[in-house]
């Protein structure tokens, strides 16, 4: 299978992608873990970072060959989820004809909907535990004592209210794209981490089984 998974920052894109993953065994390709890791190796050019902290978008070239080639790892030939990207029309454009070019299509694109008003309570009261990755929320996923957590920088409302605009101005323009090539499928993403996971699970299972020749 070759998903990509979509959301408005805030909407459990990476938690159920997380969960997803691990189902279907086939790696998560987050390029925003891509790309804090490289931030915090001091591989990304210091440019990209500021674009980051201010919510914005890094280029599409870049994006493109870090995508190109993850995708192309061994552990990506049985299929990927790809989280956060693409996030652009360029970008969708881009993953068209690299999985073309290997002879390759996407099976769908998976969106959570949440509205608009519960995504900034959501992403600002996120944080991740430094050690495990595993993400919380303050309020409905409180985190165990003594776990170390971070707080992401574009974590913070001035940030999520600027991620959430990109988001309707450029990414949301993927939607009906996606829609029109039969491809998309829709998750309410409201609900506690295992209701949405559910959900997802559920979809997928059933798209599963009717690739399976009967
Ligand atoms: P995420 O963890 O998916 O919310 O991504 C965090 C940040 O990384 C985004 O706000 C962007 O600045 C950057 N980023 C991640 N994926 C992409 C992408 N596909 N295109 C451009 N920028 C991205």
């Amino acid at each position: 299978m070759r998903l990509v998974f979509m959301g408005a920052p805030g909407s459990g894109k990476g938690t159920q992608s997380l969960v997803l993953s691990n189902h279907l065994k086939v790696p998560q390709i987050s390029t925003g873990d891509m790309l804090r890791e490289a931030v915090s190796t001091g591989s990304l050019g210091r440019g990209f970072s500021e674009l980051m902290e201010a919510g914005g978008l890094v280029p599409d070239d870049a994006m493109v060959s870090l995508v190109e080639r993850r995708t192309a790892a061994l552990d990506a030939r049985g299929g990927f989820l790809l989280d956060g990207f693409p996030r652009t029309m360029g970008q969708a454009v881009a993953l068209d004809g690299i999985l073309a070019a290997r002879n390759q299509s996407l099976t769908s694109v998976i969106v959570l909907e949440v509205a608009t008003e519960l995504l900034v309570e959501r992403a600002c009261l996120r944080r991740t535990d430094k050690r495990t990755g595993q993400i919380y929320h303050l309020k409905y996923k409180p985190p165990p004592a003594g776990a170390d957590l971070a707080h992401r920088s574009d974590d913070f409302e001035e940030v999520v209210r600027a991620r959430l605009e990109v988001y309707s101005a450029v990414t949301a323009e993927l939607v009906p794209y996606y829609d029109d090539l039969g491809l998309l499928a829709k998750v309410d993403g409201v609900g506690s981490v295992a209701d949405v996971s559910s959900r997802v699970l559920a979809l997928v299972d059933q798209m599963m089984a009717r690739k399976r020749p009967s």
